[in-house]
């Protein structure tokens, strides 16, 4: 036989050339094997031949793999599916499955096995908001199924063809128990977009309000506005006003700001409106960062957390930076700024925005 024959053969005698692959990973490297097929010969050898407390299920594995004349390569793809589960009498039982499988039907018959095995998901009860960037955001109601079917019945109740518009009635018409939200908020408004919504332009300009909602221009001018609390107009470049350094924790006008600047958490992507994230300091307070808006951005509590400015506790996640009047992220394979260099570049007036 050629030394190709020769390897082919011996590869298709999977459970053979595994019985025999005993004494670990070392010995079969003594006796020339690479590397990787050392491995997984030991690794196979471990499983088929090994101590286990399933031995009655390693036995029929066995021999439903050598009724099978599996080769090599199809016992270490069965290995490939059963590495998927964690409980090992799972991942037994799918062994001697896939044992007694022809070869070519074993990943159909692996994904299927999985997939039933896979636990159900069970969503926890509450209330979740979905924000998007654009198009319409959701607020998703979750709890156990008579509860939900009631309310499903006041809706219909109300208004058995819009379900919508009878949510509408309950959670704001004074006449059903409803109110409107106590929550201060913000509409921001940038002195550009002021102009064309007052000269009656502004059927197309959306404005954000920093508690996640949207309003048009035409919107903006026939809503009352102590329903939402306040206006704060944004000049396009110049942005937020400079205030001294006062105090740590911003106070409600600096946050007013920071969120008129962001009504959004200050990360790409993320929607999580300004009213429910946090008040960040660009540069630390601890390394001379004011309290004043150019240092000021808004992160939701994730981004907030995982903002790598403390050099204590690194994150190795980044951090975001106002770099060019902007904020922007920094990965942590940019270039740092540490707190050293920030703060030098804020005393000489060239760092945050403003000074
Ligand atoms: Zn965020």
């Amino acid at each position: 036989m050629g030394d190709l024959e020769t390897y082919f053969s011996f590869r298709s005698s999977g459970m053979s050339l595994v019985e025999q692959a005993g004494g670990g990973e070392k010995r079969l490297r003594a006796l020339g094997a690479a590397p990787a097929d050392a491995a997984e010969l030991a690794r196979l050898h471990h499983i088929y031949f090994g101590a286990t407390k399933f031995t009655g299920k390693q036995r029929t594995a066995r021999e439903r793999a050598l009724q099978q004349h599996h080769d090599l390569a199809t016992l270490a793809l069965i290995e490939s599916y059963t590495a998927r589960l964690k409980n090992q009498l799972d991942a037994w039982n799918l062994r001697i499955k896939l044992a007694g499988t022809p070869a070519h039907n074993i990943p159909a018959v692996a994904s299927k096995k999985l997939k039933e095995l896979k636990p159900k998901r069970v969503p926890k009860p509450g209330v979740r908001m979905t924000y998007r960037k654009e198009g319409p955001h959701s607020l998703t109601i979750t709890d156990n199924p008579l509860t939900i079917t009631e309310m499903r019945g006041v809706l219909e109740s109300l208004n058995p063809t819009d379900l919508l518009d009878a949510s509408k009635q309950v959670f704001f018409e004074k006449s059903h128990g409803g109110t409107k939200p106590a929550v201060l908020t913000s509409v921001v408004v940038t002195l550009d977009k002021l102009d064309k919504i007052v000269s009656g332009d502004g059927d197309d300009i959306v404005l954000e309000l920093t508690n996640g909602g949207r309003m048009t221009g035409r919107e903006f001018l026939t809503y009352k506005f102590a329903e939402i609390g306040y206006v704060t107009l944004i000049h396009p470049t110049i942005g937020p006003v400079w205030l001294h350094r006062m105090k740590r924790l911003a106070g409600f006008e600096q946050r007013m700001m920071a969120s008129a600047e962001h009504p959004t958490c200050a990360r790409k992507g993320c929607n999580k409106p300004a009213d429910y994230a946090q008040v960040h300091h660009l540069i630390p307070w601890k390394a001379g960062g004011t309290t004043d808006p150019p240092n000021l951005t808004m992160l939701c509590a994730y981004h907030n957390g995982v903002n790598d400015d403390d050099p204590d506790k690194p994150t190795g996640a980044g951090y975001v930076f106002r770099l060019r009047g902007e904020v922007d992220y920094i990965p942590p394979w940019g270039e740092p700024i540490t707190a050293q260099v920030a703060y030098q570049a804020a005393q000489r007036g060239l760092g945050p925005r403003g000074g």
